[in-house]
């Protein structure tokens, strides 16, 4: 009799992972404690991959690039107070990438939290959430928890994605309820984002302007890569003959080395162009929020493809916007191209290619130095071949140098395959991408990390090696932030940009059984990542870079405030 009575009975911990089961979630990157540790494991036990990392910045981050490379949430779940907020970072950041990723946290009794009434890890979690994310829920009882799910991974996936907010009270775990009446209250999300085609006129008048370009110019961005509508935008791009012009984790959509890639001469396409069809980019801060000296003088149209159409007019005019999904509406456009489309003239694509042409010349000339100690040029030649010869693998990268040049240097070839800071710019996504890019497709992924970036998220080296996850990190190691030459003028520490000198990052990775190389040549930097690769298994390069190579900020360092009554 009491088997019986088991078997009727569900409880919140069966719900929740039987709600994500059924929505073919797969994988929850997490760090466990109170309340959430036996839910980890249960998930486990259940069939459900759970990846326990040692921070929950970094299980987030791995959600959230697990959610741009799959299209469905991707899932972290913390404890409460401390990891949830850890986890928070995590999730804005997603957020503002248009990742769709949903933190579930565990939380403490409402009765004292709202009381405030002093409870263990006390913290009004969901007020907090809120403003940083797309929409915030808790489930209070365990009949609620199959809605809860289903309104949180429709939240993240549907119009433009982002991240969610999930509050589980300690409570509700343990709350028990009828198994059959639990299985009814299970939402299985249908049609979670679903097309959405602007009307003929919309599309009419985006080719009528597209029509009307002497120096068109299309620029992919991030959104392109997500919507996988990659041999839509393919056809579109060869289709119209238009040059294309990819954001950072859009290179590859269409390979870097494509005849119509204007990559090498983004200053002057963006200062040259007349009309500018922007797919799944924004006209912020990454395109110098489309005015300015970047765009030059003469008049330019924008048409822009966006989910979001509270995007539209966001910093400039946007005279034909195409709110709708992207694979829907260059599909569309598509059918609108399909015969006698012209081709831009001549002189356009001319001026283009001289000018690719030119700075891939200044730019080979710094790729093929074999010197010691190596400058970020000569270490990105070595890398640059290795994703030649390997296209199918991910990079992830991120640094301030070692971002701003390898995104120029090395050229990507095939779609979602480049993972960087992103929106933010912001350091510390290293290790999550990694770990989340490895688990989600399985291919090998290669980390180039400058040694202050990798700072950020290198314990999860660990968790890279608990999981034999096939992922070979480069650190450029050039003893600190930007530069390793700063000092304090007051001779008492150490400046405050530079980390121990010459350090060994190789021997943290064989701390937990990994393989560490220690390299100061391009020579050796290609042997030892080709090695590492072909072994599959987790791997650490310390790649020394001369410590005066590099420039403040990389690209950036105009964003620096300069005092001007700063003392000598
Ligand atoms: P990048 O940094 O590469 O320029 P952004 O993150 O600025 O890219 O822009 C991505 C844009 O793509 C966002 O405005 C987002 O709303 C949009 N987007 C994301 N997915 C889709 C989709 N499936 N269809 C249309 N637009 C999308
Ligand atoms: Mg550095």
């Amino acid at each position: 009799a009491a088997a019986e009575t088991e078997q009727e009975l569900t409880d919140g911990f069966h719900l929740v992972i039987d709600a994500l089961k059924l929505n073919g979630i797969e994988t929850i990157y997490g760090v466990p404690g109170i309340p959430i540790t036996d839910l980890g494991r249960m998930a486990q036990a259940e069939g459900i991959r759970v990846v326990s990392f040692r921070h929950e910045q970094n299980a987030g981050n791995a959600a959230a690039i697990a959610g741009f490379l799959t299209k469905k949430p991707g899932i972290c779940l913390t404890v409460s107070a401390p990891g949830f907020l850890n986890g928070l970072t995590a999730l804005a950041n997603a957020t503002t990438n248009c990742f769709p990723m949903i933190l579930i946290s565990g939380s403490s009794e409402r009765e004292i939290v709202d009381l405030q009434q002093g409870d263990y890890e006390e913290m009004d979690q969901l007020a907090i959430a809120k403003p940083l994310c797309k929409a915030a829920f808790r489930v209070l009882h365990a009949a609620d928890i199959g809605i809860g799910v289903a309104r949180a991974i429709r939240a993240a996936v549907s119009g433009r994605p982002g991240g969610v907010y999930l509050d589980l009270p300690a409570k509700l775990f343990s709350q028990v309820m009828d198994a059959d009446a639990g299985a009814k209250s299970l939402v299985k999300v249908i049609d979670a984002a679903p097309e959405q085609i602007p009307s003929k006129a919309a599309l009419d008048r985006a080719l009528d302007v597209l029509k009307s370009a002497k120096k068109p110019l299309i620029i992919l961005g991030k959104g392109a890569a997500y919507a996988q509508a990659d041999e839509e935008i393919r056809s579109f791009i060869e289709t119209t003959g238009i040059p294309f012009l990819p954001m950072s984790m859009a290179k590859g959509l269409l390979p870097d080395t494509h005849p119509q890639s204007a990559g090498a001469a983004r200053s002057t396409v963006l200062k040259d162009s007349d009309v500018v069809l922007l797919i799944g980019a924004r006209l912020n801060w990454l395109l110098s929020h489309g005015k300015g000296k970047t765009w030059g003088e003469a008049p330019k149209k924008f048409i822009q493809i966006d989910i979001e159409p509270k995007e539209m007019d966001s910093n400039v005019e946007i005279v034909a916007p195409l709110v709708g999904d992207i694979g829907s509406v260059v599909a569309a456009l598509n059918a609108g191209v399909s015969s006698g489309w012209q081709a831009p003239p001549a002189t356009w694509i001319d001026e283009i290619k001289a000018r690719k042409e030119v700075n891939i010349g200044k730019m080979s000339q710094r790729l093929l130095k074999n010197s010691t100690p190596m400058d970020f040029h000569s270490a990105l030649g070595a890398l640059k071949q290795v994703i030649k010869e390997r296209p199918d693998a991910i990079l992830v990268n991120e640094g301030a140098n070692t971002l701003d040049l390898a995104r120029g240097v090395i050229d990507m070839y095939e779609p979602r395959k480049r993972l960087d800071v992103g929106t933010w710019g912001v350091m510390g996504i290293g290790m999550g991408y990694a770990i989340g890019a490895a688990v989600e497709t399985g291919k090998p992924v290669l980390a180039v990390e400058g040694d202050s970036a990798f700072g950020f998220s290198g314990m999860e080296v660990e968790t890279i090696c608990r999981y034999e996850l096939p992922v070979t990190i480069v650190i450029f190691n050039n003893n600190g932030i930007y530069r390793g030459t700063d000092i304090d003028p007051t001779g008492r520490d150490p400046g405050t940009t530079v980390f121990v000198k010459d350090s060994r990052y190789d021997k943290m990775m064989e701390a937990f059984g990994g393989v560490g190389y220690h390299v100061t040549t391009p020579d050796e930097l290609k042997r030892a990542v080709d090695e590492a690769m072909d072994s599959g298994k987790p791997a650490l390069i310390n790649a020394v870079i001369d410590p005066a190579a590099g420039s403040e900020s990389g690209n950036i360092g105009s964003l620096n405030p300069q005092s001007i009554v700063k003392k000598k």
